[in-house]
């Protein structure tokens, strides 16, 4: 997905662009392309971005440790604010810091636009806390016979040792 030139929207009918997702995005390890499709449409001062996109990731259970396939699917919206002060130049990482503070994005307004970082960040966001394979998922499998027999022959010799003791 290529850089938008945000000036360059003002000069689009509606002022929108529409971008055919089906691509993987850089960083973010899925199974099967992107697919969806992205919307950015220029409102003056700033940005309506929105997306609707599914893929497939693997993600680990949380419980039994085991691998699973999930359908990720994204149906996100956001404004991204255009103000000249992010247009300021980059002093060093503590700059960068101080910008990242920033709740609200903000996109200098000759500036550009990148989609598929906009998508990886949504589609990380929408990755679930909470893995589970199964709703259901029991967990991990502790079979009783192994751990139970080391223990059972101890209590055997300890009987016997008894018996043969004089009552
Ligand atoms: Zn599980």
């Amino acid at each position: 997905m290529e850089a938008i030139h945000i000036p360059w929207l003002l000069k689009l009918p509606e002022q929108t662009n529409e971008i055919q997702v089906n691509e993987l995005i850089a960083g973010l390890e899925t199974l099967t392309p992107v697919r969806g499709r992205l919307k950015v449409r220029h409102q003056g001062n700033y940005l309506e971005v929105s997306a609707q996109a599914e893929t497939i990731i693997t993600l680990t259970c949380h419980r039994c440790l085991q691998q699973y396939n999930h359908r990720l699917k994204l149906d996100a919206s956001e404004l991204v604010w255009l103000d000249e002060s992010a247009n300021q130049p980059d002093d060093g990482p503590l700059e960068r810091e101080t910008a990242l503070d920033d709740l609200v994005e903000t996109l200098p307004p000759q500036g550009y636009f990148q989609p598929d970082t906009w998508l990886y960040e949504q589609l990380c966001l929408a990755i679930p806390p909470r893995q589970l394979c199964d709703q259901q998922c029991p967990g991990i499998q502790v079979t009783d016979t192994e751990s139970a027999s080391p223990t059972d022959r101890r209590w055997e010799a300890l009987e016997a040792l008894k018996r043969q003791l004089p009552g």
